[in-house]
């Protein structure tokens, strides 16, 4: 194992990136169709699904945005509207005066700034409005099949417990993350520790017991 430093959190690391994609390759075993949940036709209704995404399920989501894209589809649709009229239409995903706020917005910076196409640049898709870290991480990775790494609340919970940082925040813990993991493995890695957030690692009572990376957990429990 390495001693090398996970930096942002003042933390040693605690595994060796090849102690990490072993980890990776036993979670690829039990989650092979580990993937986004998401519905879309094209990268921007993913980036609408992904901002509509932030404390919701994908499963809200996707009952959301299959009546939003049958009625608006494109970022012309969207930049046309205001927040207000949206609002109704994304309720169901919760915090949606910021969400509609947010894709009345990016939509209409898309067309002033990119030809109504989404950019394929981190600094640029940050440059939108509402799109934070994850939503570019996964927009790079989903979209565009480059390397990301997204940090939502299972990504953070997940790789914390396996010792791969003790970052408490998910900007820390993805500067921590992209320092330890392989590139060629960032896009997995996402999509892997959400599963196992999802099936196994759960935030309350993680399932120790069936959990199929136990042996290289700190974090293992006799419980579960
Ligand atoms: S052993 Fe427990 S805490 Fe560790 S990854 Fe598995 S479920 Fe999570």
């Amino acid at each position: 194992m390495s001693s090398g430093g996970a930096p942002g959190c003042g933390s040693e690391a605690a595994q060796a990136p090849d102690d990490v994609v072993r980890v990776l390759r036993r979670l690829q075993e039990r989650y092979p169709e580990a993937g986004t949940r998401l519905h879309f036709e094209d990268r921007f209704q993913l980036l609408v699904a992904v901002v509509l995404s932030a404390q919701s399920t994908d499963v809200q989501v996707n009952r959301v945005t299959r009546r939003l894209f049958s009625l608006y589809r494109r970022p012309q649709d969207f930049a046309a509207l205001e927040p207000a009229q949206l609002e109704p239409l994304v309720k169901g995903c919760g915090l949606y005066r910021a969400k509609a706020r947010a894709i009345v917005g990016l939509s209409r910076a898309l067309l002033e700034r990119h030809g109504g196409q989404v950019p394929d640049s981190f600094e640029e898709l940050l440059r939108l409005p509402g799109v934070g870290r994850k939503t570019a991480n996964v927009m790079l990775s989903v979209g565009f099949d480059r390397p990301g790494l997204g940090v939502d609340t299972h990504v953070l919970r997940v790789s914390r417990r396996l010792g791969w940082h003790r970052c408490q925040g998910a900007n820390a813990a993805e500067m921590a993350l992209k320092a330890l993991v392989p590139r060629e493995w960032w896009s997995r890695a996402h999509h892997l520790l959400i599963a196992h957030g999802r099936a196994v690692c759960l935030a309350r009572r993680p399932r120790c017991q069936g959990c199929p990376v136990r042996s290289d957990c700190p974090s293992a429990t006799e419980q579960g």
